[in-house]
Parts: C-alpha cells; sequence; structure tokens
C-alpha cells in the first residue's frame, strides 16, 4: 500500500496478496515503534536465489530472508499482519507511519532511464494510477529509497554472514540474527541524525548517480560531491565495527559497480559494539 492513491484505502490488494520483503531498518523500525520483537512480526524464509541482502543462521544453511507475517497462515494471498480491516470496507495499515520501504514504493519501480513507472504487473485497480505523473520527485525518491535500503542492508547481512562463517558446525538463532540488527540499525540512525533531515534526503535523491566506474570515489568523497557515496563508505565503517575482532572474510559490495569495495583506512573508527 503505498498510499499515494486515493484508492488505497477502499482496496488493500497489494497487502492482502502478496508476501513482503523486508530489510533491517524496517525491523529495526517496526520493532521500535510498536514496541514488538521482531519475530513477532516476520518470517525467515529461504531465497528462491542468493542474493546479497540475503543471510544465514549456519556456516553450511542456505540464505534466508525476512518477510512479513501473515494474519492466520503465512502465505500467499493472507492479509498482512498489519492490515487493519475498517467499516465500510475500508483498510488501513496499523503501522502506516513505519510502513516498509517496499509497501512505500508500491508500485513504483525504476526504469532503466532512471525514472519511476508503475510495474506493469501491479495489483492495482486500473483507475488508482489514472492520471499519475511517475516521474514526479517523491515517488522516484521511494524507489531510490527502497533500493537504497536494501543495498545498504546487504553490508549488514554480509557482516553477519562473516560472523557465521567464522564459526562453522554452529547454528544462531533468528532472534540473535534480529538482535545484531536492531544494533546496527540503532547505530545507523545515531549516524543519521548527523545528516540531518535535509542532508539524507540528498543522499536519498542522489542515489546511484555515479555511472563513471573510473570515478575517483575518495577525491569525490572529500569534495562532499556526492552524498550518497559518502554516506555508504560511512555506514559500511559502522557496519565493520560489529565483531570488530573478525577479520573480513571478502569484500561486501562496492557503491560503484566496477569499483574496489572500500575505501583505504575504512575499517578504522567504526562504532558499535
Ligand atoms: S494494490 Fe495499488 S491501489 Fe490497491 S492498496 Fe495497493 S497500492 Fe493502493
Ligand atoms: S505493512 Fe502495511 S502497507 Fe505493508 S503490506 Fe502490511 S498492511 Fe500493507
Amino acid at each position: 500500500m503505498s498510499g499515494m492513491s486515493s484508492v488505497c484505502p477502499t482496496c488493500g490488494l497489494c497487502c492482502r496478496s502478496y508476501i513482503v520483503t523486508v530489510c533491517g531498518r524496517d525491523v529495526w523500525e517496526i520493532s521500535r515503534q510498536q514496541r514488538l520483537a521482531p519475530t513477532q512480526f516476520i518470517m525467515a524464509v529461504p531465497q528462491a536465489k542468493d542474493r546479497a541482502d540475503g543471510f544465514r543462521l549456519e556456516a553450511e544453511g542456505q540464505n534466508l530472508q525476512l518477510m512479513l507475517d501473515k494474519q492466520g497462515r503465512f502465505e500467499l494471498n493472507r492479509p498482512c499482519i498489519f492490515l487493519v480491516q475498517l467499516a465500510g470496507q475500508h483498510v488501513t495499515c496499523g503501522v502506516y507511519e513505519h510502513r516498509p520501504v517496499v509497501c512505500r514504493a508500491y508500485p513504483f519501480v525504476s526504469l532503466e532511464d532512471g525514472a519511476a513507472g508503475v510495474r506493469t504487473n501491479a495489483l492495482c485497480p486500473p483507475e488508482a494510477w489514472v492520471g499519475v505523473e511517475p516521474n514526479r520527485p517523491p515517488w522516484r525518491d521511494v524507489v531510490s529509497r527502497s533500493e537504497f535500503e536494501f543495498e545498504l542492508y546487504g553490508e549488514v547481512t554480509a557482516r553477519w554472514n562473516e560472523r557465521v562463517a567464522s564459526l562453522p558446525g554452529r547454528r544462531f538463532a533468528l532472534d540473535e540474527y534480529c538482535s545484531y540488527l536492531l544494533n546496527v540499525y540503532e547505530a545507523i540512525d545515531a549516524f543519521d541524525g548527523t545528516f540531518g533531515d535535509a542532508g539524507m534526503a540528498r543522499v536519498v535523491h542522489s542515489w546511484r548517480t555515479v555511472p563513471d566506474p573510473t570515478a575517483d570515489l575518495d577525491e569525490l568523497h572529500e569534495r562532499g560531491e556526492l552524498p550518497w557515496v559518502d554516506y555508504f563508505l560511512r555506514v559500511q565503517q559502522i557496519v565493520a565495527g560489529f565483531y570488530a575482532d573478525l577479520p573480513r572474510l571478502e569484500g561486501g559490495q562496492s557503491p560503484v559497480p566496477g569499483r574496489p569495495t572500500r575505501m583505504s583506512g575504512q575499517n578504522q573508527g567504526a562504532g558499535g559494539s
């Protein structure tokens, strides 16, 4: 439920149909705001195809992802655990102010030219987006925000997976992973506060605006020309500060395709515990 169509309050079809994937920020935000333990509203499900944002609970195990639980059985075409049925065929999201980034972005997707458009297989009634202008900045920004958060989440899961890989034979509980998530995002949120709302808006708005793989990130970073690169690299530092005695087994994600993963000296000055 994007909430950006006047049809949404009487529709809710997306909230009754999909299984909703969430990132670490979503889990932290909902847990904090609703005072719920993550395992009260999420499920860990095997990833159909390994992706960078997959996490493991044992070194030899499969990649998992987090999904919002459902009302009743956990399966497609059941209402989301947070969907609230109101009088007069109206529905609302019980965590609307803190709904997951994919819910905010639905039904918009990134197009090849960097704009946002309504996905071709959207469940929305035909009248929902009549006369819309998908390229309006708020829509581009919610799509950017969703992509941005999942890419950051990939850094967070990578650090966790390094820990799991360092302890072969040990089976971690989902609660342990969730506890790690809450701590990491608490630290990231504190860092976000140093940017302020306007700074974070610039970060999100500038997401993925470096097409040149030969760009010198250190130089761009020092010149303050690329807010999202600056932000991403600092978050990598924060994440690397967790399990500080654990060496990185392999590189994380590079913020620019074809670029080295990390800046020199990046593992120094990390936060978290
Ligand atoms: S399916 Fe479309 S119109 Fe219906 S609630 Fe979801 S986003 Fe809104
Ligand atoms: S979290 Fe809210 S917006 Fe997202 S699927 Fe559930 S009810 Fe819908």
